[in-house]
């Protein structure tokens, strides 16, 4: 049996490093809640093995497993070079065209004529990762010429970013359109969209997904910052992807939109995944610094659903000490009595609705009688989205018909799942709840536990009855 005593959910990327179903295992023990597997790596076959091994962990443990299919979006990219490589000073001129041929210091291939376009004189540009920063200079039909600001090299294929700039880009490149039916048919839980700049970027995905997954918003530019209310109303979730952002934006103001982030899709009722670089150097060593152990914290003290590795568990040294390090500060910040008051003055307001209504008290009712464990019998799991945007301080157990839903809240804040069968009544389903309790750990004999449900069963969204029930 897996328990865990945290609230805060770890997604891990698998990689290289986490692959062989012996690992898989062991991460999966040591705390992974929802397993990311990046489509900007790796072959379909590759994919395919670890949502397998992935499903076989679920059987073996009798617990569900969230599965996130990340896509990797129209990233833009130069060409290669002759050498490899070129060497930058600043004030060079560096000239950027379509020929496809490899450059040189004369000019770069950048296979993107809807980029050139919609750049003008003046615009920066940055490669790289930001390594590399140059300023527009002049602009033709099918070039651009540039002045190296700062950097020292550049070399094949590395990544181009316009901050600011709203790109005409398709929300879906070939190869994401490919591997999104590939991960929906292998049966991923949630697609992640990359360099989403627009509300209609996630309108066309989730037109495409047509409810086989849910559906989840990288915010990694500054475009989808601004029109960030309007994407959150048409995704289930959203990453906080602090990689490509803190390219697009300065670093300084990565962690003020992390706490924003977090706040708006909390009270929008939806996961958010704090993601990139939480322990970095972590993939070299067995510790971690004292300031990144001091970033996961953050995130945990801004309310996030869940925190992430890439990197750390895909081709790092240490995959499991990285998780254990990660739980181990999620317990430590979750039991401090200061994150507490702080998770309280941040909570949402409950809104007009019975269901609303319903959650809000099962939470403050849980408290007061000291509750093992809150119970929504659900069918879409939407209350159990209501009680985990309270951010209660114990555990949430959804019991669902559904597999799918039962995966899926899998990323939600404090919340557990079960697939269950169908009940006929609030009889039945008191006397179930009970017994879930028990043959799972939640509780024992004289625990109380606080039940929501929707009566008459079987209607979507009908939560409307809150009992207390007895372990006996
Ligand atoms: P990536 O997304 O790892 O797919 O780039 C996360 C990020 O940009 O932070
Ligand atoms: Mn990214």
């Amino acid at each position: 049996m897996i328990r865990r005593y945290r609230q805060t959910k770890i997604v891990a990327t698998l990689g290289p490093a986490s692959g062989e179903p012996d690992m898989m295992d062991d991460l999966f023990q040591t705390g992974v809640d929802v397993l990311r597997m990046n489509f900007s790596h790796g072959t379909h076959d590759d994919h395919q093995k670890n949502l397998e091994t992935a499903r076989a962990l679920e059987k073996k443990y009798s617990r569900p497993l969230g599965i996130i299919a990340d896509l990797q979006g129209p990233k833009l990219r130069i060409g290669r070079f002759k050498e490899g490589r070129i060497d930058l000073t600043e004030g060079m001129l560096l000239r950027f065209d379509l020929n496809e041929e490899e450059g040189d210091e004369s000019r770069i291939p950048l296979p993107h004529p809807e980029v050139i376009e919609a750049l003008d004189v003046g615009s920066d540009i940055l490669l790289d990762d930001g390594k590399v920063r140059v300023r527009v200079t002049e602009k033709g039909n099918d070039y651009l010429v540039t002045e190296v600001i700062a950097g020292q090299a550049l070399s094949n294929n590395k990544g181009f970013n316009v901050p600011g700039a709203v790109l005409p880009l398709p929300p879906l490149t070939e190869k994401d359109e490919i591997d999104l039916e590939a991960a929906i048919e292998m049966g991923a839980d949630w697609i992640a969209q990359s360099f989403v700049q627009r509300a209609e970027d996630v309108i066309y995905t989730k037109k495409k997904i047509a409810g086989r997954a849910a559906l989840m918003a990288k915010i990694e530019k500054p475009t989808a910052v601004e029109h960030i209310d309007d994407i959150l109303e048409h995704v289930d979730g959203i990453m906080v992807a602090r990689g490509d952002l803190g390219v697009e934006l300065p670093p300084e103001k990565v962690p003020v939109i992390q706490k924003q982030l977090v706040y708006k899709a909390r009270k929008a009722g939806k996961p958010v995944i704090v993601a990139t670089q939480m322990l970095e150097s972590m993939i070299e060593n067995a510790a971690p610094t004292r300031a990144e152990a001091s970033d996961v914290a953050t995130a945990v003290f801004d309310g996030a659903d869940a925190v992430m590795l890439s990197a750390e568990t895909a081709v790092g040294k240490y995959p499991i000490e990285a998780v254990s390090m990660m739980t181990r500060i999620c317990q430590s910040t979750e039991a401090d009595s200061h994150y507490r008051r702080l998770i309280a003055a941040s909570a949402p307001d409950a809104e007009h609705d019975p269901s609303d209504a319903i959650t809000v008290a099962a939470v403050q009712v849980a408290r007061d009688i000291e509750a093992a464990v809150i119970v929504n019998y659900t069918t879409s799991g939407s209350t159990t989205l209501r009680t985990a945007r309270q951010r209660p301080e114990g555990p949430v157990l959804c019991l669902t018909q559904n597999e799918s839903t039962a995966r899926r809240v899998m990323l939600s804040y404090g919340v557990r799942s079960l697939q269950v069968t169908n009940v006929e009544n609030f009889a039945e389903a008191v006397e179930k709840t009970a017994r879930f309790v028990k043959d799972e750990g939640y509780g024992q004999t004289g625990d109380k536990v606080v039940l929501t449900a929707g009566v008459p069963f079987g209607v979507k969204g009908t939560t409307n009855a809150l009992r207390i029930v007895d372990v006996e």
